[in-house]
């Protein structure tokens, strides 16, 4: 890659960035489109995050991607939010505007799009969702927004799945997510689910575990949707095909909250095939084999 006078630069602020696969997205379809743009991962040391939103608009960059601890606290740094993001009080995107960076969301509509990619419909299906965290909120916020009939939010602090199912269902004008206690799993009605899990228990290096073991949890399970995407084949999706259900890892969420980033960026739309290329090289980065 030739980088010139004229090369843009977008990149992605949080702490820790190390194991970031996001350079590999934008990078490959900067190349792919023949974009003179170059994505970078940027550590932001605790306390410096007004600094870098500022640096970065003194800079000129295009627009940058926000991870942990930085998506809620960024917010306060932007002069403009997009409504959804507002909404969910969660930023992962900064495209850059008039006078600083306006803040949005694809999380959402990226595991949205994932979900539709791997021909998982979650309209109208009662839903078992796992955890309560910042993940789970955007998922719970997609539910209620597509028009699930019903989410079960079974997280172990029962205190955060109950705050967390009162915000989305008075901002969505639901009644729809129904906080559970995690033990409380056999309370569940007798009949199959689509399950999203969005803990972080199983994620590496701690692969042995999921968050439920009990295979009488997972005979109502029809689909199982792991946000964790390393390991890609984690012990909650073997435990789900171990009963007879599909499970999907969080992989293609992560390639389509970056597409649509990308799409914000460059105001362009980024075809499916692209996408898949695109998604071909992150598995074999990832050394991904299926
Ligand atoms: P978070 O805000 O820290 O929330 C963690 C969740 O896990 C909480 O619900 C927590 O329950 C639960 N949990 C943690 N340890 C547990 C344990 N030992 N037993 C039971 N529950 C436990 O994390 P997050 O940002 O929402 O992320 C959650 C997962 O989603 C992570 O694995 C992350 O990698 C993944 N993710 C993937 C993508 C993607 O693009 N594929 C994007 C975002 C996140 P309590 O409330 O009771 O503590």
């Amino acid at each position: 890659m030739l980088i010139d006078g004229h090369t843009r630069t977008c990149g992605l602020i949080g702490n820790p960035v190390e194991h970031t696969m996001s350079p590999v997205i934008h990078n490959t379809l900067a190349g792919m489109l023949s974009h003179n743009l170059v994505y970078v991962p940027f550590h932001v040391e605790e306390g410096c995050l007004r600094e870098a939103v500022r640096g970065a608009y003194g800079l000129n960059i295009l627009g940058m991607n926000v991870t942990v601890p930085y998506k809620s606290l960024v917010m306060k740094e932007l002069v403009q939010i997009d409504e959804l993001a507002e909404k969910i009080g969660a930023v992962n995107t900064l495209v850059r505007c008039e006078g600083g960076f306006k803040g949005y969301n694809t999380d959402m509509p990226g595991l949205y799009r994932a979900m539709c990619s791997e021909g998982i419909q979650i309209e109208g299906q009662e839903v078992i969702l796992l955890g309560a965290g910042g993940a789970a909120r955007a998922v719970a916020f997609l539910c209620a927004s597509r028009g699930v009939k019903r989410v079960y939010l079974l997280n172990r602090s029962l205190e955060r799945a109950q705050a967390v199912a009162l915000e989305v269902n008075q901002k969505c004008g639901t009644d729809c997510i129904y906080p559970m206690q995690l033990t409380d799993y056999h309370k569940l009605p007798e009949q199959r689910f689509l399950a999203i899990q969005a803990t972080s228990v199983g994620l590496y290096p701690d692969v042995d575990r999921a968050v439920l073991e009990d295979e009488a949890f997972y005979k109502k399970i029809h689909t199982g949707y792991d946000l964790i995407y390393k390991p890609s084949d984690t012990r909650f999706m073997q435990l789900v095909r171990a009963q007879g259900g599909r499970a999907y890892h969080g992989l293609k969420m992560l390639l389509y909250q970056g597409i649509i980033a990308y799409e914000l960026w460059n105001d362009i739309s980024v075809p499916e095939e692209m996408a898949l290329k695109v998604y071909e090289a992150l598995k074999k980065e990832m050394k991904i084999k299926d």
